[in-house]
């Protein structure tokens, strides 16, 4: 089990936790957690980042394994403006929203800067080895290595599992990503985070389809006004439909009475 206090070593001072859901999510800032990716990379202590949207919520609620997934990582961060707008019903709100993108770029940032080592693991086959070929060429002097890992189960089990861990530890990875959707690529991570000698790793769902070009990102006006997930929903809807129409409207809307429930009942109370 990680120990929260431990793998957060000197980085920033534990922020203040928010509880959407079952979930507790950290109140933290973008460079705070980038300060405690670095600090993690120099100090070799393994850490896991989960970011937590709506759908993340709704399958906490229903998976265990998943839950307790989530509350073992070192770091747990919004992605996802309706987390942050729940968070501000609840009157706690959260300072910003990370994504798996915000995560990406700024590890890219880093990893140039002290010579860190990028291994990217999922998506569909080739696509990681290709972003890894782009990500190298865009930015020299950046080692990225990807590959998709080949079959996982539902809950995040790998055929061949023992060859793939090895291949992470061979390339001396210090920045993992994994791109297999949720909640498998956290079940996975949590698993096997410590035997790939990586120092951070973090699901990122969809991201590799967006970086490799597959997957058109939304316009930057979009991402501003949180409109991604209904740009997402317009371009993949037979990908995205089930889950933005369907799955996670009932979950937002009892996160969303729950915190103002618990926000009026603690004026009352005060
Ligand atoms: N994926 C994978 N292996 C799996 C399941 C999913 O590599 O067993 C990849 C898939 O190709 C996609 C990403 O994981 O790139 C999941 O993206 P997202 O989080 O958007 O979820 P989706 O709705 O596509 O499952």
């Amino acid at each position: 089990m990680l120990d929260v206090d431990a793998v957060r070593g000197d980085a920033p001072a534990a922020p203040r936790r928010v509880q959407i859901g079952d979930v507790l999510i950290d109140a933290v800032h973008l460079d705070e957690l980038m300060a405690a990716v670095q600090q993690a990379c120099r100090a070799r202590t393994p850490l896991q980042i989960v970011t937590v949207n709506i759908d993340f919520i709704r399958l906490a609620q229903r998976s265990r394994a998943f839950r307790r997934v989530i509350h073992e990582a070192a770091w747990v961060v919004p992605d996802g403006r309706l987390v942050l707008w729940v968070s501000r019903l609840l009157g706690e709100p959260l300072p910003e929203q990370i994504t798996g993108h915000d995560l990406v770029r700024e590890s890219i940032r880093l990893a140039r800067a002290h010579g860190h080592r990028m291994f990217l693991l999922g998506g569909m086959p080739g696509v990681a080895a290709d972003v890894a070929r782009r990500l190298e060429r865009e930015n020299p002097g950046l080692c990225v290595q990807g590959d998709d890992g080949g079959s996982f189960s539902a809950d995040g089990d790998n055929e061949d599992n023992a060859a793939l861990v090895q291949r992470i530890r061979e390339f001396e990875a210090d920045l993992l990503f994994v791109a297999l959707g949720a909640p498998k690529q956290e079940l996975w991570l949590a698993r096997n985070l410590h035997a790939t000698g990586v120092s951070v790793a973090v699901g990122v769902g969809g991201v590799f389809d967006t970086l490799s070009g597959r997957l058109p990102r939304a316009p930057r006006w979009m991402q501003v006004a949180g409109l991604e997930s209904l740009f997402q929903l317009l371009i993949a809807p037979r990908r995205y439909a089930r889950r933005y129409v369907l799955e996670d409207p009932p979950t937002l809307a009892r996160v969303a009475w729950l915190a103002l429930v618990t926000r009026v009942t603690r004026k009352r109370r005060a």
